[in-house]
């Protein structure tokens, strides 16, 4: 099966609970809440979406035949360094559209861990070993469980209370960045200190500079 991605890159974790982490990002082309295109944007849920998740040409992107192809170029972005589990972080668009055992495999053997942020209307294959659940609508949520779970927040239909008794081990608020997102992020900070199940997930890749 051959790969679509956007943009293979080097990079630190900018959010949730692996903030920090220095992180191969494979970002693959496709979504299935939205075509990526402005023209269609009035009519996903996901309006405030700031990913360009659309073709193969941003760095490091392209057509990889197959997984090997794929698995070698994300190896190769990782330093030579003996002191760290390399890691790479499956995102898109939605990753599970085409993530698959075999570049699962691939990697597990190269030694890498796997990390995936998925928007939850696919179930995850097994053998993912940092699961990130970001859900977007409430319609066709499939996947009930994971490692975290980072609510953008506000989202209509999606008030955190649906969740909080899902099989997640973090629960993340993050700040929809958009024009008001300076009052969202009053809301959620009001949010996380009234309910204490919930934590603050801040982007800091934007606020340190970085992809
Ligand atoms: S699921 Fe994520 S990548 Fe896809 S359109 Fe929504 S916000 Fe963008």
């Amino acid at each position: 099966m051959s790969y679509f991605v956007k943009e293979l890159f080097y990079t630190l974790q900018g959010e949730g609970a692996q903030t920090g982490r220095a992180s191969v990002f494979c970002r693959f082309s496709g979504c299935n809440l939205w075509s990526g295109l402005e023209k269609d944007r009035h009519k996903t849920v996901c309006s405030f979406c700031d990913t360009d998740f659309v073709g193969v040409d941003g760095e490091g992107g392209g057509k990889f035949k197959d997984a090997c192809q794929l698995g070698d170029a994300i190896i190769a972005q990782w330093p030579n360094s003996k002191h760290a589990k390399p890691y790479v972080v499956f995102t898109g668009g939605e990753p599970l559209l085409q993530l698959d055992d075999l570049l699962i495999d691939y990697l597990h053997q190269a030694g890498f861990e796997i990390g995936v942020e998925t928007n939850g209307t696919i179930t995850a294959p097994t053998g993912i070993d940092w699961l990130c659940v970001s859900p977007k609508q409430w319609e066709n949520f499939k996947q009930q469980s994971g490692h975290e779970l980072k609510l953008l927040y506000p989202l209509p239909g999606l008030s955190p209370e649906k969740f909080e008794t899902m099989d997640f081990q973090h629960f993340f608020l993050q700040a929809i960045d958009d024009p008001e997102g300076a009052e969202h992020l009053q809301a959620v900070i009001q949010y996380c200190l009234e309910h204490p199940r919930w934590r603050v997930s801040l982007q800091t890749h934007k606020l340190l500079g970085l992809k």
